[in-house]
């Protein structure tokens, strides 16, 4: 930092193009170095920001507004206070503004050019570009306020709805007849449940609640990546990882020539042929697609520095991001932020990245950890809290020191859990801090904003229509989703509770081998659980006339591969015992109330 603080004397402003580039110009002898073009003394009382806007502006001919980002005493070359702002112009692409001898650079460059030819850059420079590692993730986000967001929730008017119906693969795929006459009439509210859908077939019902599959960030992320790989077919364009946690759209944007940067569990990935990783060969000239769970500051920080837009091909759902502005708000609130969820979950990673950058956080998985958290509360004696804590082993801050940072605690949580489950944490911490406390003393330790208030409305609204559902006459529930799908598990554990071994976790109709026997997805959940992640056989339907099946799908299941299931469910019928799906969709339509 700077030695003088109160008086810096130089501003160096730093324009970031909408590709994350830093425009630098010189002068055109042999011997001249790189500079920023907007940079200056300040005289005594100057503001550098509104200095460096008029400067931006009689650059570039636009209001573009700059932000102190960081200073450095640059002792290097002068014992001043060094001012380093960044502005960024998001509709600069690659062609620089008239500026004589203007050139971009990606920051990886710079860092190159910081290590092996030092001599080209201007000495202030120099001094400032290794610093820019840990600011880099601010560049893209620079205009944007905190009630903006990265990628709002399309309206219909605005969905391209022509991506489900590109070819024979995309209608199978996405189109349903049957779940789209049931959208259209049980759903009448997006955030309400109503009463399930009946389709009688005859020898066979399927109880459909009123709201299954995909939600609204499930749908923006999609339309994104099919866009995004029509816009551009003469550029490698990858997915950082899984678009969506289901296997089957993965499968079709792979094959339309979208590849995977890393795993699901943020292992990078190989080049088939060089054998390289991925991550290495990524030039400035491909394009990455940020999934619907966000992804990490490093893997972003990582991406900018490559010269890669981010902004453009993020498709991080806005209830991510909305948990991202909960966890920075508690933390510039002095909270320590608590985040209910999987350590090895995307969005988790995600969540966690954002909020390490501004409050001491840690992950808790389940009410399990909760109460080792409330021991180590409840205990006065420091080694005990540090050995508890030891022990507890859950991804946390550097540093987070159990005897202080777990006083004033906010929780948020991975979107996609069970609501009770998290409130059911909230309200025993609570008690924790009123035991040791007292009640009056809650409020002070607590934050109770933070009750639920970032679980996603589409989870919970699938969850609430299932409930609603379960109340029907059923003999057996299938849910539908990726082996990865957080939110899937949540419908399933609900069937579960209800039916226990009637109720089957399956990805596709493929799981279904016969009319008595099923595949059966155990989803990793409990880790003392040898079987977690295996796929097994289970007894499927009972020896019924007039069964009646439960069928729901989590956010990221497609409704063609619903329809497929029940298209499939019905070959172990007698077809003659079958009434014609034309018939079921029209009884959808007229069991409409009249002003739907
Ligand atoms: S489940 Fe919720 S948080 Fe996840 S993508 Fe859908 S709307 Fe967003």
């Amino acid at each position: 930092m700077a030695d003088d603080l109160n008086h810096p004397t130089v501003y160096h402003t730093l324009l970031f193009n909408s590709r994350n580039h830093l425009l630098l110009t010189k002068e055109e002898s042999a011997s001249a170095q790189w500079d920023t073009p907007f940079s200056g003394d300040l005289s005594g009382g100057q503001d550098p920001e509104a200095i460096s806007e008029e400067k931006l502006k009689e650059f570039t001919g636009k209001a573009i507004s700059a932000k102190i980002i960081f200073e450095v005493n640059a002792s290097g070359i002068s014992s001043s206070a060094h001012h380093v702002l960044f502005a960024l112009d998001e509709e600069l692409d690659q062609s620089p503004p008239d500026i004589p001898q203007a050139t971009f650079f990606t920051l990886e460059c710079l860092y190159a050019l910081v290590k092996e030819s030092p001599e080209m850059l201007a000495p202030a420079l120099r001094e400032i570009i290794p610093h820019l590692r840990q600011y880099a993730i601010r560049i893209p986000y620079l205009n944007q306020k905190e009630t903006n967001y990265i990628y709002r929730f399309r309206t219909e008017k605005h969905r391209n709805e022509g991506i489900y119906h590109l070819d024979s693969s995309a209608k199978a795929l996405y189109q349903s007849s049957l779940c789209q006459a049931i959208k259209l009439v049980k759903r009448q509210k997006e955030r309400s449940p109503d009463i399930p859908a009946t389709l009688n077939f005859g020898a066979v019902s399927y109880i459909l609640p009123s709201h299954f599959g995909f939600c609204l960030g499930v749908r923006n992320a999609i339309e994104r990546a099919y866009e995004t790989l029509s816009l551009n077919p003469d550029k490698r364009v990858f997915m950082l990882s899984e678009l969506i946690h289901n296997p089957y759209v993965n499968e079709d944007l792979l094959a339309r020539g979208l590849r995977y940067l890393q795993s699901d569990r943020g292992i990078p990935l190989q080049d088939s042929e060089t054998g390289k990783l991925l991550w290495d060969t990524l030039t400035e000239k491909d394009i990455v697609i940020i999934p619907a769970f966000g992804a990490t500051d490093e893997d972003k920080t990582r991406l900018i520095e490559k010269g890669l837009p981010l902004n453009r091909y993020d498709a991080t759902c806005m209830l991510v991001e909305k948990v991202w502005k909960a966890a920075r708000r508690y933390g510039r609130e002095g909270y320590t932020v608590i985040i209910h969820g999987k350590t090895e979950h995307e969005e988790t990673k995600a969540t966690f990245s954002n909020s390490a950058a501004y409050a001491p956080s840690l992950i808790i998985r389940d009410k399990k950890e909760a109460e080792i958290l409330g021991t180590i509360i409840h205990s006065n004696d420091p080694n005990e809290k540090k050995q508890l804590f030891e022990e507890l082993g859950t991804v946390c801050t550097p540093d987070f020191n159990p005897s202080k940072d777990l006083e004033k605690l906010a929780i948020v949580n991975q979107t996609t859990l069970l609501r009770n489950e998290t409130i059911d944490i909230i309200d025993y911490l609570e008690r924790v801090f009123a035991q040791k406390y007292g009640a009056d003393q809650v409020d002070e330790h607590i934050n109770h904003q933070s009750r639920g208030d970032t679980l996603c409305y589409a989870t919970q609204v699938n969850q609430d229509a299932l409930k609603t559902a379960l109340n029907e006459d059923i003999d057996a529930a299938i849910v539908v989703g990726g082996k990865n799908s957080s939110n899937t598990f949540q419908l399933f554990r609900l069937c579960q509770q209800k039916f226990n071994e009637r109720a089957f976790y399956i990805q596709s109709e493929q799981n279904i081998l016969s009319k008595d026997e099923i595949e059966h997805y155990i989803f990793p959940y409990n880790r003392a659980d040898p079987r977690e992640g295996r796929t097994e056989i289970r007894p499927f339907l009972p020896q019924s006339s007039g069964l009646r099946i439960l069928i729901t799908g989590g956010a990221s299941c497609p409704d063609g591969i619903i329809q497929q299931i029940i298209t499939r469910l019905n070959t172990l019928f007698p077809s003659n015992k079958l009434r014609p799906i034309e018939h079921i969709i029209a009884e959808i339509y007229a069991s409409a109330p009249i002003n739907a």
